[in-house]
């Protein structure tokens, strides 16, 4: 599945400045392509107009070559697992069952869950560490549990691609780590995942591609030791940074440096 924005320009209602200001943007199938940036720079907008969730005021997104306004929504859901990254848990709703609702776009109305449905539903409540909570409310759940119960809904969905808003803000090292991973595997496998986060080495460890967004702007795009220059990444997110090439890893890394503040870069302009 991939995924295509044309000169994308998005403007909230009642802003002055738009929140996607001309973006370009080709994600391949099954690559795992990370989207980077300081906060508002316009990442879940981003996320939001390439799933047609907010209308493009020029420009245009595409789903697998089609303009996602003309994908049917229940279609979509069937192809594309989306976890955004606030959601209100309104009601106690079991995790299990939760996680069931992934299942719903393959489902017709009546049709009941099948072995098929029970199969994928426990298998990603077991890939995101959730099964001794299935029959918890998800309104009793830590924020990292909640996230990774979150996840385990868009995996049961067993979907094309995914689109993950900082699912692992959360979530301590091991679980961040494991989500890492089997977001690595499923691009391996050939699920196309589009991964918005603020964890820059994680970001370079795992990503096939990297996009750097600043101001609604595409600022620097392609494999992570390209995009990971300091001068970039010190104007993008305005601090001095150092970039290390990880032998462990064989990923760069960004380490910012303590700098006095008169060293420091401008704060952010207006
Ligand atoms: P990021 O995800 O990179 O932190 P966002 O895409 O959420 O950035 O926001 C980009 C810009 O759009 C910010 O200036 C933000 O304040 C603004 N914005 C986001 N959502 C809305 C909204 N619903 N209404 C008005 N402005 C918004
Ligand atoms: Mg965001």
């Amino acid at each position: 599945m991939t995924f295509e924005a044309r000169d994308l320009v998005v403007r909230y209602p009642g802003s002055r400045a738009p929140a996607l200001d001309g973006v370009e943007l080709s994600v391949p199938d099954g690559l795992l392509y990370a989207v980077l940036g300081p906060n508002g720079s316009g990442k879940s907008t981003l996320m939001r107009a390439l799933l047609g969730v907010v209308p493009p005021e020029r420009g245009s997104a595409a789903v697998d070559g089609r303009p996602v306004a003309d994908w049917d929504r229940r279609e979509l859901a069937r192809h594309v697992g989306a976890v955004p990254q606030a959601e209100a848990m309104p009601f106690p709703v079991a995790v299990r069952d939760l996680v069931a609702m992934g299942r719903f776009p393959h489902l017709g109305p009546v049709r009941p869950e099948g072995p098929t449905d029970r199969a994928a539903i426990d298998d990603a409540l077991r890939r995101c560490d959730v099964a001794h909570l299935r029959a918890r409310s998800v309104q009793t759940l830590s924020g990292g549990e909640l996230q990774r119960v979150r996840i385990a809904r868009a995996l049961a969905q067993q979907p094309r691609a995914l689109v993950l808003d900082e699912p692992t803000a959360s979530l301590d090292i091991r679980h961040e780590m494991a989500i890492l991973s089997l977001l690595r595997e499923a691009a391996d496998e050939g699920t196309t995942v589009l991964l918005i986060t603020h964890h820059l080495d994680l970001a370079a460890r795992f990503a096939d591609r990297i996009l750097l967004m600043d101001c609604g702007r595409a600022v620097a795009e392609g494999p992570p030791a390209q995009v990971y220059e300091a001068g970039i990444l010190e104007e993008v997110y305005r601090w001095p940074v150092e970039v290390r090439m990880d032998d462990a890893t064989g990923a760069p890394r960004v380490i910012p440096r303590s700098a006095a503040p008169a060293e420091r870069p401008a704060e952010p302009r207006p």
